[in-house]
């Protein structure tokens, strides 16, 4: 596998995991389309130097949409089918809408499926504090499935009106659950580090917190170094982690660039070797449970 020197440091310790395999870079927000083959996602990967992807199942390209139950139930399918056999590299996270009413059954239906470790939500037309969500929160605990959040405006013009940060402490109801907050819940990202804070300040360690954020960028790049120093002051590293928010399929080039943006902002920011590493695959690890 290809390795440039983006890092700046020769110092850095590869991680260990379980199976014995290391990760250097774990993209955990990675978009299927429904329309890349297996080969596309391994090659993507590889060029961009990526060992590991959390790959979400497709909701924003036809057939598949949040509105149609069946279309999730097979874009869940289809995603285990994608990654079928490549454990080592990917694993799938399902989506479901809370608004059907037997999204709690589908979630548990696609927990069946191999490869499918995690859920993904977008609140649109349902808060994250609203009973229907509570009921695909309470699956997702008894299955031990981390749930990446929608958090912040949207770029397509759906109302944010849903996601903001603060309305995510309804999982603390459930506290078996290990959530990330996407985009660092740009433009609300002062209340995202509030809400992250409160374990902090409160003694958990950051692999226990319920918490964690994703540095895929929500913001436009003039706010970019300024959201994720202040993220970093006041989170710390431990809950910060890396997603390139790239949709399959694309050249590995694409979402190499979101490798080389983040770089480009540690090196700005002075971010250190171990912070860089927890940021691109510490954090993620130990959110998924592969990490040492
Ligand atoms: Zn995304």
């Amino acid at each position: 596998m290809r390795r440039s020197n983006v890092w700046n440091t020769g110092a850095y310790r590869r991680l260990g995991a379980t199976n014995g395999k290391t990760y250097v870079i774990i993209d955990a927000h990675l978009h299927s389309s429904g329309h890349e083959t297996t080969k596309d996602v391994l090659e993507s990967l590889d060029r961009a130097d990526i060992d590991f992807g959390v790959i979400l199942a497709p909701f924003l390209t036809a057939p598949y949409s949040l509105l149609n139950r069946n279309s999730l139930r097979d874009g869940n399918r289809y995603l285990s089918k994608l990654i079928a056999g490549h454990a080592d590299r990917l694993c799938g996270f399902a989506v479901v809408n809370p608004l059907h009413a037997e999204a709690p059954f589908d979630l548990e239906e696609a927990a069946s499926l191999p490869g499918i470790r995690g859920l993904k939500m977008v609140p649109t037309g349902w808060y994250p504090y609203d009973d229907c969500a509570h009921r695909v929160y309470e699956v997702a605990a008894r299955f031990n499935l981390p749930i990446l959040f929608h958090s912040g405006i949207f770029i397509d013009g759906k109302s944010g009106r849903f996601c903001r940060p603060t309305f995510y402490e309804a999982v603390r109801d459930h506290p078996g659950l290990r959530v990330t907050l996407a985009h660092l819940g740009w433009p609300w990202c002062d209340e995202a580090n509030a809400v992250g804070l409160i374990d902090r300040i409160n003694g958990v360690e950051a692999d226990a917190s319920q918490f964690r954020f994703d540095i895929s960028f929500g913001s436009p790049p003039a706010y970019r170094a300024e959201t994720l120093r202040k993220a970093l002051e006041v989170l710390g590293a431990d809950l910060i982690q890396f997603g390139s928010d790239r949709f399959l399929p694309c050249p590995g080039e694409h979402i190499r660039s979101a490798i080389d943006d983040v770089s480009a902002l540690f090196d700005e920011l002075s971010v250190d070797a171990g912070a860089r590493q927890r940021i691109m695959s510490g954090t993620a690890a130990s959110w998924l449970g592969i990490g040492d």
